[in-house]
């Protein structure tokens, strides 16, 4: 039942509680066509939350809620699912790669992971929870998933954080390859919003 959903109107302010200048991109190139007054937490001087929550869901449910009730607010958790490692990193992708010493470490790290499992199934997704939520606290979450392979050595120099790492199912180029504008189009983080966009249609 699409009938209760609160909308979204040409003209709201959203904040996007993020610090990740990756996603933020990718955000406001996919959200430009509604006329939204963006916003992200560095705007309004919100830290980093800690993400103690067990799952996508659970963390992109606490980052919403570092937004001040006033603001619809809208916060993704993300992260790269690795078959042959029980679909690790998962929600340590970016931590996993803080402990590691950056994104170069942590796909050599992955990569070498998967070869010592004599496992030669490189198969891996992106997965995305976005969560909204609206004034009066109410809350929905939507998901999204894009599964492909990783590569070696990883190629490319555009997007962020896995992108040189992943070729989706069906593409011949890693997201890092990819313009950004073709990335955003397929990735995990528009499926989802997709989903989102569908059940609080835009009243113009
Ligand atoms: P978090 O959701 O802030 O915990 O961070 C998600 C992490 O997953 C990012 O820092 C990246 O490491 C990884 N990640 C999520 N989405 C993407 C993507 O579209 N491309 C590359 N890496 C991603």
């Amino acid at each position: 039942m699409q009938l209760n959903k609160p909308k979204l109107k040409v003209g709201n302010t959203i904040v996007i509680a993020s610090h990740n200048q990756g996603k933020i991109h990718e955000f406001k190139t996919l959200l430009s066509k509604y006329k939204f007054n963006l916003l992200t937490s560095s705007d309004l001087n919100i830290k980093d939350v800690n993400e103690t929550g067990k799952s996508f869901k659970e963390n992109s449910i606490i980052k919403v809620k570092s937004i001040p009730n006033k603001y619809i607010a809208i916060s993704d958790d993300s992260g790269l699912c690795v078959n042959a490692l029980n679909n690790k990193p998962g929600i340590y992708s970016s931590r996993f790669a803080e402990n590691c010493g950056g994104w170069d470490h942590a796909m050599r790290e992955i990569y070498d992971d998967v070869l010592k499992k004599k496992n030669t199934d490189f198969t891996a997704n992106f997965f995305c929870c976005l969560t909204i939520r609206f004034e009066k606290k109410k809350i929905f979450s939507y998901q999204g998933k894009i599964k492909g392979s990783l590569v070696w050595p990883p190629k490319g120099g555009m997007g962020f954080g896995y992108d040189p790492f992943f070729i989706p199912h069906g593409y011949k180029k890693t997201f890092a390859e990819m313009e950004h504008n073709q990335k955003i189009l397929i990735d995990h983080r528009s499926i989802a919003l997709k989903k989102l966009i569908r059940s609080h249609l835009i009243d113009s």
